[in-house]
């Protein structure tokens, strides 16, 4: 297939399926606005949408199809033994490797869904905000009963049968004064790779009431946790580190942008085969400029259609008018590559602004802490050298 386009996408990371919009939980800070609709995507759209990245060129040699938005669990293991056969098939056809990855709350994990995943060696990211102190706070049934509990019994169920997993940790402006309890708490439960979200204002969730001080706060939230990481030796790897640590301590390569403002590096689909790009949470929310950010369907469009639609360009010409922005304005460029189009929209109004609380929380707070670690154990090594 011959595709003309004007600028460069992709190569695809993530293929985003959002199997189907509907949660058992109803956490205080979800952005998705139809999380009460039992509606699944149909087999065909799953289809169409490796159609769609093999006719717009967008894969190089693999991709991640991450199940996502929604709890993808309250859909049956056999909906997604159908996925997992059919994205095989069209994976040995392609000669490609897809990599599969559910992001779930784990109130839903039995025997078989482990089975499921163990076959098809799927990544699996759970949900979990800490201690029931902070984790039922927020993360509650629509009855307003914690969840915490019914976690516990499903990363029990997985450990059972080996499964390996990672948890992403929403930090809330209340639990962020919190760093040793919650550091106790993934400790003392064995978690090894750790992921936090600074809750966040996007869509739906307005409840994000971070003051002017958050970026301390996170700051030392972040650094509190790393230096009991150290003081008790434990093995847990934490991604906010993950980027920064080498980049500080090498001098690491510039970021020009980032995964989130590449268009189609991610590829978010809805149940009904609307197709958005940028950052994931854009997909369901409503937006009269950049019409719902929807580009294209998967059941209607072209692969050049989408790739050519006026409304990703509209998009793509204000995140690159914020990427250009930050660059100028923004000493953390370099380790950050221009931010998250969703937060700069959800937060500022607009796609071309710069600083963001997200860019407080999720990029200078860490970047901040990691040097302040850094520098304390270059001191510790100096000391080192001179009692010697
Ligand atoms: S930290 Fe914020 S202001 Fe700085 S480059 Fe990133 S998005 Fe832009």
């Amino acid at each position: 297939m011959n595709i003309s386009t004007k600028r460069t996408h992709g190569p695809l990371e993530l293929l985003i399926l959002q199997s189907t919009p509907f949660c058992n939980l109803d956490c205080s800070y979800c952005y998705l606005p139809d999380r009460s609709d039992k509606s699944r995507m149909p087999i065909h759209v799953i289809e169409k949408a490796f159609e769609f990245v093999i006719g717009a060129n967008l894969v190089e040699s693999e991709f991640t199809i991450v199940w996502h938005a929604g709890e993808p669990m309250t859909l049956p293991p056999s909906y997604y033994k159908e996925a997992f056969d059919l994205s095989r098939e069209f994976a040995n056809k392609h000669n490609i490797v897809i990599h599969q990855s559910i992001q779930t709350n784990a109130t839903l994990v039995t025997d078989e869904w482990c089975k499921l995943i163990q076959e098809n060696d799927v990544r699996v990211g759970i949900s979990l905000d800490g201690s029931a102190k902070w984790n039922d706070r927020v993360r509650v049934y629509r009855s307003g009963k914690g969840s915490h509990q019914k976690v516990l019994e499903g990363i029990e169920c997985l450990r059972r049968n080996n499964i390996d997993f990672h948890v992403i940790s929403v930090i809330t402006s209340e639990s962020v004064a919190d760093p040793e309890g919650i550091f106790d708490f993934f400790h003392e439960l064995g978690i090894e790779r750790l992921g936090f979200n600074f809750e966040e204002q996007e869509g739906e969730n307005e409840r994000a009431r971070w003051d002017d001080s958050s970026s301390a706060k996170s700051e030392r939230f972040l650094e509190s946790f790393m230096k009991l990481i150290k003081k008790h030796n434990a093995r847990i790897q934490v991604r906010e580190f993950d980027g920064i640590a080498p980049w500080l301590l090498q001098g690491g390569k510039s970021l020009e942008h980032n995964q989130e403002n590449s268009a189609f590096k991610i590829t978010s689909v809805s149940k009904n085969g609307r197709v958005s790009t940028f950052s994931p949470e854009l997909l369901g929310h409503t937006n009269e400029e950049y019409s719902n950010f929807i580009v294209g369907n998967l059941l209607t469009d072209t692969p050049n259609q989408i790739l050519n639609s006026d409304v990703l360009h509209r998009m793509m010409d204000s995140i690159d008018a914020g990427i250009q922005s930050c660059k100028m304005e923004c000493e953390y460029f370099d380790i950050c590559g221009g931010g998250s189009p969703g937060n700069k929209l959800f937060e500022a109004g607009s796609f071309a602004a710069t600083k963001t609380k997200y860019c407080e929380n999720s990029v200078i707070a860490p970047a901040h802490a990691a040097l302040t670690v850094l520098e304390d154990l270059a001191q510790e090594a100096k000391m080192g050298m001179k009692s010697k």
